[in-house]
This record gives C-alpha cells, sequence and structure tokens, in this order.
C-alpha cells in the first residue's frame, strides 16, 4: 500500500470528503475486507454456533414442556437450523472468494430464518405469530452483528421481510390488511437497523484509512530519519563514512567489555604535500584528488567487513577486522602503490609529480586489551614516522619489550 501513490492519494481524498459520504471501492476496498477479515468470520462463527446452541435448547424444552403432538411437528423443521450453521461456520474458516462467502452466508441465513418460521408455522396456533416475530429478531441481531457489504446486509433483511410477510398472509388468524401492516411496521425497524449498520460500517472504513494514512507517515518519517542519519555519518566530498561513523564502528566492534574479540587492524593514510597541491592546482582539484583517493582505497578492501572514512583534511582511517600483521601491511602497501600508480597530478611534491601516500599500520592481536583509541595513537605514531622516513611509505608499529616502536615495512 505505501508503494502505491494512487492508493495513497486515493485515502486522502476519501479522508478529505464527509465521513457520510466516505465509499470505499476497488483496491481499498479489497484491503479493507481483507483487514477486516478475520474479526467479522470470528463473529460470524460465533453467532451461527450460538444460534445453533439455542435451537437445541429450545427443542429439548419443548420436548420435555409442551403437548407432545406440538413438539413432534416442530422437531422436523428444528432439526434443519444446527447443520445449517455448522455449514456455515466450516465455509467461514478460511478466506474464499467473496461470491462464496457471500452466497454461503445468504443461502445459511435463508434456511435458518426458514427453520426458525418453519417451527411455528408447522405448530399453528399462538406458535404461528410468535416464532415469525423470533425470526425477525434473530434476523435483526445477524444484521447489527455481522459487519459485512451492504448488499450482503440488504438481502438478508429482505429475505427475513418476505419470509414474514409470505407466512403472515397465510396465517389462519390474520387477515391480508393485518399481514401487510404488520410487515411495513417490521419493515421501517429493520430499515432503521441497516442505517444503524451501514453507520457502523463506515465508521470502521474510516478508522480504516486512517490506519493506512498513519502507517505511510510513520514509514516516511522512518525513512527520512534513515536518510539524515545517513547524512550525519557521511563526508559530503568523498561519500564515504567521516569520523563520527568510524568512532561507532570502533565502539561497536570493541564491545562493552573495550576488547576487539578477532583483532583489527588500522591505517592510517595521509597524502603527502598535498597541501603543495592545492597551492598548485587550486583547491577544487585537491577536492578531486581526495574523492579519487577515496575511491581507490575502497577498492583495496572488503567492501564488507573493512570501513574506510575520511578522518580529517587528508587523512583517511582503514580499520581491517580480524587480520594478522602481515595481512595489514600487505593491504596497505597495496594501497600506497595503487594510489602511486593512479599517477594523479601534484606539482609541487618534493618525491615525484605524482600523489602519494603515507601510511601507519597499527595491529591488535586478538584478545589483546588496546583500546581504539591506543591503536589508533599507534597508528599515527607510525604515520608520524613514515613521513619523518621519506613519505611514500608503509609503516607498521611493532611492540618491542616493553614498549611499542615504528619500524619500516615497505618502502
Ligand atoms: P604532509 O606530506 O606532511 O602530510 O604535508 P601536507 O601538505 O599534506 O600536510 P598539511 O597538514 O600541511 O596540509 C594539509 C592540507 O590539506 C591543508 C589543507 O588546505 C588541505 N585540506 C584539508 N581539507 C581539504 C579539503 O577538503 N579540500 C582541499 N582541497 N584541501 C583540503
Ligand atoms: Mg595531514
Ligand atoms: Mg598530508
Amino acid at each position: 500500500m505505501q508503494e502505491d501513490p494512487a492508493l495513497t492519494s486515493e485515502v486522502d481524498r476519501l479522508l478529505a470528503r464527509r465521513t457520510r459520504e466516505i465509499r470505499l471501492k476497488g483496491e481499498i476496498n479489497r484491503l479493507f475486507r481483507e483487514r477486516i477479515w478475520s474479526q467479522t468470520a470470528k463473529t460470524i462463527r460465533a453467532w451461527m454456533v450460538w444460534v445453533a446452541l439455542l435451537d437445541v435448547l429450545t427443542m429439548a424444552l419443548n420436548m420435555l414442556m409442551l403437548p407432545a403432538a406440538i413438539a413432534d411437528s416442530m422437531l422436523l423443521p428444528g432439526v434443519i437450523l444446527p447443520p445449517v450453521a455448522v455449514a456455515v461456520v466450516l465455509l467461514w474458516r478460511k478466506p474464499q472468494t467473496p461470491w462464496i462467502q457471500g452466497a454461503s452466508l445468504i443461502a445459511g441465513m435463508f434456511l435458518i430464518l426458514l427453520s426458525v418460521a418453519l417451527v411455528g408455522v408447522t405448530a399453528g396456533g399462538e406458535f404461528y405469530e410468535r416464532h415469525l416475530n423470533i425470526m425477525l429478531f434473530v434476523a435483526i441481531t445477524s444484521i447489527i452483528i455481522f459487519g459485512i457489504p451492504l448488499a450482503w446486509t440488504v438481502t438478508i433483511a429482505a429475505l427475513a421481510l418476505s419470509i414474514y410477510l409470505a407466512f403472515q398472509l397465510q396465517n389462519p388468524a390474520i387477515g391480508f390488511g393485518s399481514a401487510v401492516a404488520a410487515t411495513l411496521f417490521f419493515a421501517s425497524g429493520i430499515f432503521a437497523t441497516v442505517a444503524a449498520r451501514r453507520v457502523m460500517t463506515i465508521l470502521a472504513q474510516k478508522t480504516f484509512l486512517f490506519e493506512l494514512r498513519d502507517k505511510r507517515r510513520v514509514a516516511e518519517l522512518a525513512k527520512a530519519n534513515d536518510r539524515l542519519e545517513l547524512l550525519a555519518k557521511t563526508d559530503p566530498l568523498t561519500g564515504i563514512a567521516n569520523r563520527r561513523w568510524m568512532t561507532e564502528t570502533l565502539d561497536h566492534l570493541w564491545g562493552s567489555d573495550k576488547r576487539c574479540l578477532d583483532g583489527a587492524a588500522m591505517l592510517m593514510c595521509d597524502i603527502d604535500f598535498f597541501k603543495k597541491l592545492n597551492d598548485h592546482l587550486g583547491h577544487a582539484e585537491g577536492d578531486r584528488c581526495l574523492v579519487e583517493v577515496a575511491n581507490i582505497i575502497q577498492e583495496n578492501v572488503r567492501r564488507d567487513r573493512d570501513q574506510v572514512a575520511r578522518y580529517g583534511g587528508e587523512e583517511f582511517l582503514v580499520l581491517l577486522p580480524a587480520v594478522s600483521e602481515d595481512e595489514a601491511v600487505s593491504v596497505a602497501e597495496r594501497i600506497r602503490k595503487s594510489v602511486e600508480d593512479a599517477g594523479l597530478p601534484n606539482p609541487g611534491s618534493r618525491l615525484s609529480h605524482r600523489v602519494t601516500l603515507s601510511i601507519g599500520v597499527a595491529v591488535q592481536a586478538s584478545e589483546e586489551a588496546i583500546s581504539p583509541e591506543q591503536l589508533q595513537r599507534q597508528a599515527d605514531a607510525a604515520l608520524y614516522l613514515a613521513k619523518q622516513s621519506g613519505r611514500n611509505r608503509v609503516l607498521l608499529h611493532r611492540a618491542q619489550s616493553s614498549e611499542r616502536k615504528a619500524i619500516p615495512s615497505a618502502t
């Protein structure tokens, strides 16, 4: 629903109308029926079970309390009802095509109403009219309770009144005029009941439309939130993670006990003589160079596990979870070489006229208790030494006796 703009505008259009003018059609109507189906089916099944139980109970009481001849005459029409009610219960256990549902319910209601009426008609006398009234009462409860389409409700109402009129016309105790007058009297009551049912249905439909609109708004808000969160965590120039995102990743990886269980490596990468590139080629060219270098770094790491972040102006931090020292150094060397081989111009560089990268590497062995901040300081220290010892190189920060010191691993 949320994806369909036609439905969305239809929901807004319907909600802008007055309540009594709400009419659900097509797809929205189908969705509404689907939404209320289980509740409607449950109500109908419960009603059927109760009517069947009441019928059995009444037949048993009649056997006990009425003269045998009358009770016997009531038995045959009375036994029609329970199996019909059970059949409707079975058909309404699972969703069927609408016409099967409608036909089964209307046919079932017709037989149930007919059964109630016939019990009185066959017994005759005082029971004749009484059971016709009971039949109308049964019909009215179903009209109020069943949340079914209006056409079905009207059909049930019409069936009840037709049965009433047909049997009243044959009632030996009253004349034609009185039969018609009584039918009209009950017809007005049933009409009011149908109208009340229609209002209830429209209110349920309005609630459903509000539900659809709220769901859509919540989804839109969640989407906007996700977009904002991504923007807050992304570097706008290069499109890669920013420092904040990297900090969150580190906190997550190091967990609550401040340990990175699988080990990790950090690569602190810094473009050599970048200031000179800006000075010679301009800031815009400097920006383009940053984007290129960010792309090259990303192409040389595992997209699914490693994280690359722009950490400062021309500094990039690469996090490699679960790697050995050799693997970390070889990734760093691959990045350094790829940047050099890309041949990006840096006319002011004192090394060559190309853009080059110095990288400091620090590795934490698994289960070693080093905080991400410590590891980063070690990578920074290795980078500092890489700059000192000539730039365009990878340097590994390595533990030696009690302290760690940086040693060159590649030039
Ligand atoms: P070194 O080899 O020692 O790293 O020298 P360097 O010139 O690269 O380092 P330094 O820290 O002196 O200069 C970094 C320069 O990066 C200074 C600043 O103008 C530039 N810079 C920082 N952010 C941006 C940016 O977003 N775009 C551009 N074009 N330049 C930037
Ligand atoms: Mg720098
Ligand atoms: Mg630099």
